[in-house]
């Protein structure tokens, strides 16, 4: 399937400077980033390390790898060499991984806590509490990876007024946080179904697939 030019033109517009978008390429073809990739599109998120790997291979080297699944620690290794942003950290054992990884690529990987703001079970990350009791003397004692912001997913939900709360828990948190470290500058929240609520919530990156790339076959 052909990604839509003129909603890509749209988003893009709508959220000016408010916000970055990452396009969600997840379970699409390399053909379909190429399209977006013409239009100036270089920020693209993909979850499963596999697929990744094989879309960073046959793809443009200027394209910048967003990483927004669960990550194994075990899988860090085969994306540290390249991969621009981690949005999904949710635990101090993946951080220690992926700044030995980090290390041995001789970079310094920003990353992004995940942070459990969504009403549904299944979601990984800290909750608020995990994020003001976190270690931060180990955390910025690890000097291949750095903490630029936190990621969120808000609950599935038709009830937006829910969503809106969440988003701006995860603001609320985010800001809290900045005061501590003040180098903080990305607020990862925000997909197809929401990211107008998000960015009005004080999103600066929105993560955008099925609207750009049209439905997904499978779920991931
Ligand atoms: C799939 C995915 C998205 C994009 O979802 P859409 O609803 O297709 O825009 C955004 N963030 C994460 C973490 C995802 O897994």
């Amino acid at each position: 399937m052909a990604i839509n030019v003129e909603v890509y033109k749209n988003i893009v517009e709508e959220i000016g400077e408010k916000a970055s978008l990452v396009a969600v390429s997840k379970t699409k073809p390399v053909e379909d980033i190429v399209e977006l990739y013409k239009l100036g599109q270089r920020d693209f998120g993909e979850n499963y390390v596999q697929e990744l790997v094989e879309k960073e291979i046959a793809l443009p080297k200027d394209i910048k790898w967003h990483f927004i699944g669960h990550l194994q620690s075990n899988k860090v290794k085969y994306i540290a060499s390249f991969v621009h942003l981690i949005h999904g950290i949710d635990s101090l054992k993946l951080l220690q991984e992926v700044n030995k990884q980090a290390a041995k690529n001789n970079r310094v990987i920003n990353c992004l806590l995940q942070v459990h703001i969504a009403a549904e079970e299944t979601k990984f990350g800290f909750d608020e509490n995990d994020i003001k009791n976190l270690d931060w003397q180990a955390i910025t004692s690890l000097k291949n990876v750095k903490i630029v912001g936190l990621m969120g997913m808000a609950s599935f939900t038709e009830n937006l007024l829910q969503v809106e709360r969440e988003f701006k828990l995860l603001k609320t948190i985010y800001d809290e946080l900045k005061l501590k470290l003040p180098e903080l500058n990305t607020i990862s929240m925000g997909m197809s179904g929401d990211y107008g609520i998000a960015i009005k919530a004080g999103s600066n990156m929105v993560r955008i697939g099925s609207l750009l790339f049209g439905a997904r076959n499978y779920n991931h």
